[in-house]
This record gives C-alpha cells, structure tokens and sequence, in this order.
C-alpha cells in the first residue's frame, strides 16, 4: 500500500523514515517491559579531580540490553521514554538504584563518593520531583550532599524562570545541581549568574579536538574562567587523551571524565576501579 500512496504522491513518508518509524514503535513497546524484565542496568563512569587524580564520584548512565536489539544506545531510547511517558518511572527507577549502589558502597568502606544522576526536562519539571527525591534519600539514608542531579542547558534555559524556582527548592535541601552539555545550548547569563548550580560539564563537543583547534581551546578556557568567576566547578566530559588532559590541567579545569580514565562500567566493576585506584594513589 505504501507503495501505491507514493506513486500517487500523498506519501510523505520516504521508507528510511518509516523504518525508522516502525523500530521506534517497537522499542518503545518493548521499553515498556524493559524494567520489569530487568533488562536495565545503571553503569557509573568516574569523575576524576585534575588536582590530585581522586575519584570524586560517578555519573551514572543508563543501558538497555534488549536480547532481540543488542545494546540500545541512551541516545536512541532516552527520546522515545520522554515521547511515551516512560521516562518517569524510568528514571525514577535510575536514581532509586543509583543512590541505593552509593548505600551498598559506603557501607562497604569506599571513599565518600557523589554520584550524578541525569535528569529529562519531564522529570526535572515534575511537581514531585524535589519531594521524590527527599523521600528516597531518607529511604535508602543516603545523605543529600552525595547526589548530584545533572540538568541540560536546553532544558534549564528552556525556562529559565521556572527552572530557577526548582533548582532553589533542590538546593535548599541539599541537592546539588550541574549544567550537562554546557555550552551546546544558549545561556542567558543573567540568569546563569543566579542559578544554584555547583558544576558546568564541558561538552564533549568542545573537549574532542583541543588539542588542534584553537578555536575549542578558546571556548573552552572561556568557560572554565565564566565558571572559576561565579563559583561554580568545571568538569570535561569526553576526554580521551593525555593532551588533552594536559591542556585542561593547565586551564585550571576542575575534574575530569572520559575514556582516558574510564569507561563507564557496571556496579562490581567500578567498585574495583575504586579500590584499585586507592591503592596505587594515581596522580598525574
Ligand atoms: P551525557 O549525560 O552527556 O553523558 C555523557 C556521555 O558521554 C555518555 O554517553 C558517556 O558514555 C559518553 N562518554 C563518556 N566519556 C567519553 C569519552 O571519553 N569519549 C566519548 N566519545 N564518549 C564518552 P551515553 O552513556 O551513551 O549516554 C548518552 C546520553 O544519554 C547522556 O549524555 C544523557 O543525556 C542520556 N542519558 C544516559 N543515561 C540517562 C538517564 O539515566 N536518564 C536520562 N534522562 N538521560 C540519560
Ligand atoms: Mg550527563
Ligand atoms: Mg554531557
Ligand atoms: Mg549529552
């Protein structure tokens, strides 16, 4: 049928977009049952303080190994859980398992960790969001000052007046709140200025050529000294390489994350990174 629509002209659909169409139908019918079959998993990935090498904390990150799809990339599912709803009990799910694992871990004896959950702009303005949070703290008797909640530039400075309205909320209990992908969106810095935000995390997009291209090195020492001056930390997602650590270490550049320390990696295995990292007292 699709094909007579098209030689008659009233498909506006080319077949890559119905495919596309089609295999976002099917994950998000099988995103549905994605928790309950226990095909999710939260991964922690190390944010490291350029200072001394410590591991400050974690962020951590969603997968989903579907048995018919393989590995779904966030990047892919995250959209089609915000799109269905989804995306609520989803990430409810993701900061329930992520503060109970930092409970399992300090419990265990590992040094005292932040770890960073991502929120969707759904989530973030949902009128429980700062209640839900408080309950499950108290639950799992994680103390506020160990979570942080990651929050994009677009969705911050989407409205920034609401935004500011809960962030305030956040902080008065204790929350910390960072800016992810910063420098992707358009900040007002008016109201950046009057946010209560503890970190920006330098896109990856800026972090990935530093090395040879002046122009990222300049956006990015721009954003460390924008930050270093309203008091906030800097952190620098997607670094991969020594040279670029070297040019971040030298901008005064907070923390860092990415494959040149670690990938993200399952619960057992972050664990052991810690551990293993305690004892060789790394430094760069
Ligand atoms: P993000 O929050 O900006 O996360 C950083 C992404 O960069 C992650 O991709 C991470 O695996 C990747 N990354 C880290 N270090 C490196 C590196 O050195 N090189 C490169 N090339 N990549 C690196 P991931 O895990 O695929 O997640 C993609 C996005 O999906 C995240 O971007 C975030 O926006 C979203 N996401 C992931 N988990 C969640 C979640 O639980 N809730 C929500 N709402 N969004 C999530
Ligand atoms: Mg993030
Ligand atoms: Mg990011
Ligand atoms: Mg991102």
């Amino acid at each position: 049928r699709a094909k007579q629509e098209g030689r008659n002209g009233y498909s506006f659909y080319t077949p890559e977009m119905q495919a596309r169409s089609v295999r976002n139908l099917q994950l998000e019918n099988e995103l549905r049952r994605a928790l309950e079959r226990k095909q999710l998993q939260v991964y922690y990935q190390p944010q490291v303080a350029l200072e001394d090498g410590r591991i400050l904390g974690a962020e951590a990150l969603l997968r989903w190994q579907h048995p018919e799809f393989g590995a779904v990339s966030p990047a892919e599912f995250i959209p089609i859980a915000e799109n269905s709803g989804l995306i609520l009990s989803i990430g409810e799910w993701v900061l329930r398992t992520a503060m109970s694992q930092l409970k399992i871990w300090m419990d265990a004896g590992l040094p005292p960790m932040v770890v960073a959950v991502n929120l969707s702009a759904i989530q973030f303005r949902h009128h429980n969001l700062p209640d839900l949070v408080t309950q499950m703290l108290d639950e799992i008797q994680v103390p506020a000052q160990y979570l942080e909640l990651e929050l994009t530039e677009g969705v911050a400075m989407d409205d920034p007046e609401g935004a500011m309205a809960i962030m305030n909320d956040l902080h008065g209990r204790g929350i910390r709140m960072s800016i992810d992908d910063f420098g992707t969106g358009y900040s007002s810095l008016s109201y950046l200025k009057r946010f209560k935000v503890y970190k920006l995390k330098i896109d990856q997009s800026f972090v990935r050529n530093i090395v040879e291209d002046s122009e990222d090195r300049a956006i990015v020492s721009a954003i460390i000294s924008l930050a270093s001056s309203l008091g906030m930390q800097t952190i620098a997602e997607g670094v991969e390489t020594g040279g670029q650590l070297a040019f971040l270490q030298e901008q005064g550049c907070d923390e860092i994350q990415g494959y040149y320390f670690s990938k993200p990696l399952p619960a057992e295995q972050f664990e052991s990174f810690v551990r293993e990292a305690q004892d060789n007292k790394r430094s760069f």
